[in-house]
């Protein structure tokens, strides 16, 4: 009997499951509905595929996106999974072999547009068959309040209601609640089962940098991604063209994307960096639906996306496939000044819209915090690491505090004496005493403050305004950035009270770069590396099919890192799957046993995935596990031990400083009253709660460890 494991190890040639795909599986087994919401690069696809390969019937998959489709049947059939679409794209003959084959039950999956799926051709055919599963990717297309909305979507209830024996799966990753409610609600899912993923995304090194000469910026940044797949992003088209031929004319082998292209060079530009001819695009935000490339590197935003939710969006399609992959957003005032031009063009309430993205967008990349708090709290997930390790606020070096209290001063004043009418450009220029024609029009330069703060420069007091909004001494109003001083600023302004902060911004960009390239050097042999992505290209090339049909980055890193020499060790690495082996299998294992034997390297060991994270830190990814929403239950079947095991996990991550999600699902594994619960709190608050003897013995030995244990992490839980 196949279980989901033997599948995930068989076909797909995983380990292990990433999180909630499991649950999400077994939920979807059981026949109940189930939306699951999970980012970019979370695995969705897995939790359909999975459940189709056990059920006896078919399983139709819905996408808007007929590349898309065509992408994913690819991958299935390399995995030797069978299965097709039906679209337009295809010709009459291709068209009838696909009907056959899921008439003949032949195929497991078959993957329509919802248009199609809605024509009676398709009912019949349906009709005639067992249908056990109905998925529906990017089912946000359901809703109007999302961000592409398509109404052929609003009919898929009916389709539901024509095979009331299918489970429903709807998958999605937008994550706001009203389309999620919308999704339930629309599709009829009475026990709707909801899947939430965290959408933090930890392999990418998230960096915002000053934007001072872009070009050279962006080819230093270049250097460190020789032969890497990336996207640049820029605003306009004419922008897309000149960065497209600046980089070529520096030997990039790079093409241009956008709308204003013909449609048949779009294609072709998008195909070549899709099969790794093209190793960058430049392109306006008109690319990315569909892309599913997994091993994408490097984004870089080259000017300032329009709102936090499309930039979330745009350097998700960074490594999908788990892979350290770097984003880099470059920054500039005079950017969002550009920017906020044009809105100012725009009819309300588009316009007020517009601006309040454009705030939320500049705040976030003028903060100092970690850049996965605004983030992921803009997704309604808070974010409770002090440090993720990953973004450039959290690997600079603090900048030297000083005192600041009187160019404090002279701002807070500067900005009261201008009326509080003005954004910081304008105070700063009448503190550096600017001559220019603002200045003359409102006569500023008559101020008591005017000059008087030319010991710093420009961007150093643009620095020092930042840090006071920040701190609330000055507010600023989102729509033309007006700043005013707020009642803490008086205050302090009375006080004379010294005050503490950075004079200059801190050193990091660079650093950063340096510190995610060297991480991925360290880890697998480059050369061979290389000779493998060029028999991947050339396989790739023969069967027409992009590279990562054949096999991932990741897969390839895996081999350079572990050096598989048979048949065992090679189906041991992640994503070599027994007909993938079979297919692929000898071509890499001849070179990498070449490349071992002339450079006298063995294969090392590839411990299985269970032991492979360090056991001095298991309590670490349990203690995360946990708070992306595993419950103990399915840790426990993950990590193959006791209750006890993992509530000991939990209570180590707790004391380690880590706060954890809530104690709802912990106190159900408890089987005392509330009275009794609440005396063991009381005897916690008591005798403290780094020892259980003590309280196992006020409470006169009647209650058990097991249950003091989970008391325990309740109360450690609440007390935070
Ligand atoms: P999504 O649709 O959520 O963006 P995908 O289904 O495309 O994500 O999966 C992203 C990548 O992760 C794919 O390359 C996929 O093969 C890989 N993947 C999915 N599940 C697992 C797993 N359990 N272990 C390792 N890799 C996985
Ligand atoms: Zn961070």
């Amino acid at each position: 009997m196949p279980t989901p494991e033997s599948i995930l190890k068989s076909i797909f040639g995983y380990d292990t499951f990433k999180p909630l795909q499991r649950e999400i599986i077994t939920n979807v087994q059981a026949r109940r509905d189930t939306l699951v919401v999970m980012p970019t690069g979370g695995g969705k696809s897995l939790t359909y595929q999975v459940p189709a390969l056990l059920f006896d019937g078919l399983t139709v998959v819905v996408s808007p996106l007929i590349a898309l489709m065509k992408d994913q049947v690819e991958q299935l059939n390399a995995l030797g999974v069978p299965a097709v679409f039906l679209n337009s794209s295809l010709s009459q003959e291709e068209y009838q072999a696909n009907m056959d084959s899921v008439k003949s039950g032949q195929s497991k999956l078959l993957y329509v547009a919802p248009e199609t799926l809605l024509t009676p051709r398709i009912y019949s055919l349906l009709s005639a068959l067992k249908l056990d599963l109905l998925a529906i990717d990017e089912a946000h297309c359901i809703s109007e309040w999302g961000h592409d909305f398509r109404p052929e979507y609003r009919q898929l209830v009916d389709v539901r209601r024509k095979f009331p024996s299918a489970v429903c799966m709807a998958l999605t990753a937008t994550a706001t609640p009203r389309v999620r409610a919308d999704i339930a609600a629309s599709l009829g899912f009475t026990q709707s089962n909801e899947f939430l993923a965290s959408f933090n995304r930890e392999n990418l090194f998230i960096e915002v940098a000053p934007k001072r000469e872009p070009i050279a910026q962006t080819l230093r940044f270049l250097e460190n991604f020789k032969d890497q797949s990336g996207i640049i992003y820029c605003f306009s088209r004419k922008q897309v063209d000149e960065l497209a031929a600046t980089l070529a004319r520096h030997k990039y082998s790079v093409r241009p994307y956008h709308a204003g292209l013909e449609d048949s060079d779009r294609r072709r530009n998008q195909e070549a960096f899709i099969r790794d001819d093209a190793q960058i695009i430049v392109a306006t935000i008109a690319f990315g639906m569909g892309i599913n490339k997994p091993n994408v590197r490097f984004v870089i935003h080259f000017d300032l996306p329009k709102s936090i939710e499309s930039y979330y969006q745009e350097i998700g399609r960074a490594g999908r496939d788990g892979l350290p992959a770097h984003c880099l957003l470059l920054y500039s005032y005079g950017d969002a000044s550009k920017i906020r031009y044009f809105i100012d063009q725009k009819e309300e309430p588009e316009r007020s819209a517009s601006y309040q993205h454009l705030d939320a967008m500049t705040r976030y990349a003028e903060g100092n915090i970690c850049r996965r708090k605004p983030l992921l709290s803009y997704f309604g997930e808070t974010f409770a690491q002090e440090n993720c390790g990953t973004c450039d606020n959290c690997n600079s070096e603090p900048a030297d505090q000083q005192d600041i209290t009187v160019a404090v001063q002279k701002l807070l004043s500067c900005v009261k004496r201008s009326g509080e009418r003005f954004g910081a450009a304008h105070v700063v220029d009448i503190l550096l005493g600017s001559k220019n024609e603002k200045i003359e029009k409102y006569r500023h330069h008559e101020l008591s403050t005017y000059g008087i703060g030319r010991e710093l420069t420009k961007s150093q007091w643009m620095h020092l305004s930042r840090q006071l909004v920040e701190r609330g001494l000055l507010n600023q109003e989102p729509t033309y950035r007006v700043l005013s001083v707020t009642d803490k600023g008086l205050e302090m302004l009375k006080s004379r009270e010294q005050i503490l902060g950075q004079i200059n911004e801190a050193k990091k960009s660079e650093r950063a770069s340096a510190r995610i390239k060297s991480s991925l050097d360290s880890e697998y042999d480059r050369s061979l590396f290389a000779l493998l992505r060029n028999r991947r290209k050339e396989l790739a090339d023969e069967s027409g099919i992009p590279p990562y049909v054949v096999f991932s980055d990741k897969t390839l890193v895996e081999m350079a890192m572990y050096f598989p020499q048979g048949r065992e060790s090679l189906l041991n690495i992640s994503g070599v799957g027994k007909v993938k082996f079979e297919r692929y299998g000898m071509p890499f294992l001849e070179i990498i046993k070449e490349y071992c034997r002339s450079n006298k390297i063995d294969e090392k060991f590839k411990a299985p995935a269970r032991e492979k994270d360090d056991a001095g830190r298991r309590y670490m990814t349990v203690g995360d596990a946990y708070n992306s929403g595993e419950s103990v239950q399915s840790l426990m079947k993950q990590y193959n031990v006791s209750a006890d095991t993992i509530l000991n996990h939990l209570a180590r991550f707790i004391m380690a400083g880590n706060p954890l999600r809530s104690a709802e699902d912990l106190i159900a594994l408890s089987n005392l009253d509330p009275d009794q619960q609440m005396a063991i709190f009381k005897a916690f608050d008591k005798h403290g709660s780094d020892m259980l003897k003590p309280v196992y013995d006020a409470m006169g030995g009647k209650v058990n460890y097991d249950e003091l244990r989970i008391l325990r992490l309740c109360y450690l839980c609440e007390k935070r």
